[in-house]
């Protein structure tokens, strides 16, 4: 979260002065901005209380300490899901099956609320970390808990019954801070954009225009600029990085050649 954060700071343009790693906040050269380093888990209050304007954690920390905050946007990194659990061998088949059944977490809140909304009742054990242990140690019968590879899961003899909530990082700030914080929004936002979204140029017979306009996944209108060679057309594109896989052997087939990809800094809508 730390690196990524960072990272994603220094791609909008808010250049970092160099930090060594027992810095606990950092300046900024490019903009009127100091940057804290405090514990994800303690970013909600910060924002709420007003003591910084805006922050990046992750949504599940969001949700848990249900602070009084607005989320700005997303950020693409950081992804988890929050899962109930049990051991391999228990009868539990799916979220219903723990209708007033033992439950450990460190997200208490949220498995209450989420579960609440499905119609299910557990008795909730808070713990504050290693929860992966307790159904073993016979503390609880499942457990609620973040969950990126699954591995964790399986080290410890568990398998999912399902997921309560995806999270990701996000950028919050408060009411009263979030004109003040726009800029930086935006900022973030075309970095977060253009991160998902590649330049596609190439060139393409005049005759094959709308059985390409129809495979390009592009929201808006492509450019078709014309060539030289006047049966021949360039076309440029913004799409989805991730339809590229797909894409480029798609417009191959309808005799689009001279295929240049490129990545893009920061997108605008
Ligand atoms: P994994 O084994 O990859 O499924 O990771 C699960 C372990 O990593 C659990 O102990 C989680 O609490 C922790 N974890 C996974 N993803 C995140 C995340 N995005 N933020 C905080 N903790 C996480």
């Amino acid at each position: 979260m730390h690196e990524n954060a960072l990272t994603l700071l220094d791609a909008a343009g808010f250049q970092l002065e160099t930090r060594d790693d027992r810095a606990l906040s950092i300046r900024c050269h490019s903009a009127p901005v100091d940057v804290l380093l405090v514990r994800a888990a303690d970013v909600p209050e910060y924002v709420q209380d007003g003591a910084v304007d805006c922050g990046i954690t992750g949504a599940d920390l969001v949700g848990e300490r249900s602070a009084d905050v607005i989320e700005l946007l997303r950020l693409g990194f950081g992804y988890c899901t929050l899962e109930a659990a049990v051991l391999e061998d228990d009868p539990a088949l799916a979220l219903e099956d723990l209708q007033g059944r033992r439950v450990a977490t460190v997200f208490p809140h949220l498995t209450k609320t989420l579960l609440g909304k499905l119609g299910i009742a557990v008795e909730l054990c808070e713990v504050t970390g290693s929860v992966e242990i307790a159904p073993r140690l016979g503390l609880c019968d499942a457990i609620v808990d973040l969950v990126s590879s699954g591995g964790t899961l399986r080290t410890n003899g568990l398998r999912s019954l399902g997921e309560l909530f995806e999270s990701e990082a996000v950028l919050i700030a408060s009411r009263d801070s979030r004109a003040r914080v726009a800029g930086l929004e935006a900022a973030l936002g075309s970095v977060v954009q253009a991160r998902n979204t590649r330049y596609l140029m190439f060139n393409a017979p005049r005759r094959s225009i709308p059985s390409i306009r129809e495979v390009l996944p592009t929201d808006g209108s492509p450019s078709v600029v014309p060539l030289l060679r006047s049966d021949s057309v360039a076309i440029h594109a913004l799409v989805p990085a991730a339809s590229i896989w797909e894409l480029l052997p798609q417009l191959q087939s309808l005799g689009a050649s001279s295929i240049l990809l490129s990545s893009v800094e920061m997108l605008l809508p």
